[in-house]
């Protein structure tokens, strides 16, 4: 076939005792080589090549131009790379959805929450984002603003608080054992034992405790 009768001119060539022809040849038979990409045939065609140097040098030559055909696979994955970022343009579609969706909830949740305290139960119409904050600094009376920090806490959970994550910016330091037991039960501001009960602790804290300075005496 052709590749044979290519050959039987090479392999004349590279049986030439011009240095210059075999440096030709050579590079012809590597042509052919890239070609064919048979390493089996091409060493079967140069099996009784009367250069046996020549023979090997250019064996060797094929078997280091073995990684072309891999080259030449490359546009396979670098199309799957393009397929991959057609998908990642469709999936932009997702979060834009998404962003609209989240716009919604926050806006009505805002509209009722507002006006009564999550902590102490009172409502009042006039409350709105803002005086509900100042509420939470100067009137609620579960709250307090830490000593040691400045940071408002639940009034319940400032032993926790002074154990687990106040940043004791300040230099106050409450006794013992606040700061010292997360677990601490007691009420912070007077040091009475706190009921177990969530609602009559709520009403120690907001109407009987002698230590809070915030308390509420009922009518
Ligand atoms: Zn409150
Ligand atoms: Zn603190
Ligand atoms: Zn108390």
């Amino acid at each position: 076939d052709y590749v044979e009768s290519c050959m039987q001119i090479v392999k004349k060539a590279l049986e030439s005792s011009s240095g210059a022809v075999r440096s030709k040849a050579t590079e012809l038979a590597i042509t052919l080589y890239e070609i064919v990409g048979d390493l089996q045939l091409m060493s079967s065609y140069l099996s009784d090549l009367k250069t046996p140097a020549v023979r090997d040098s250019l064996l060797a030559a094929f078997e280091s131009i073995q990684l072309d055909p891999r080259q030449s696979r490359n546009p396979l994955p670098s199309g799957a790379v393009g397929s991959v970022g057609g998908i990642r343009q469709l999936g932009g579609a997702g979060p834009s959805g998404e962003e609209m969706l989240q716009l919604s909830p926050p806006l009505g949740s805002m509209e009722v929450e507002p006006r009564t305290c999550q902590f102490c139960g009172r409502h009042d119409p006039s409350f709105d984002e803002e005086t509900m904050d100042l509420h939470f600094w100067k009137d609620c009376p579960m709250l307090m603003p830490c000593d040691q920090c400045g940071q408002v806490v639940e009034v319940a959970a400032l032993a926790e608080h002074l154990v687990t994550e106040c940043d004791q910016s300040q230099d106050f330091r409450y006794p013992p054992p606040l700061g010292v037991a997360a677990d601490f039960t007691g009420c912070p501001l007077c040091g009475e034992p706190l009921p177990g009960d969530p609602a009559a602790c709520k009403d120690h804290i907001m109407h009987r405790c002698g230590g809070n300075p915030r308390r509420v005496v009922p009518a």
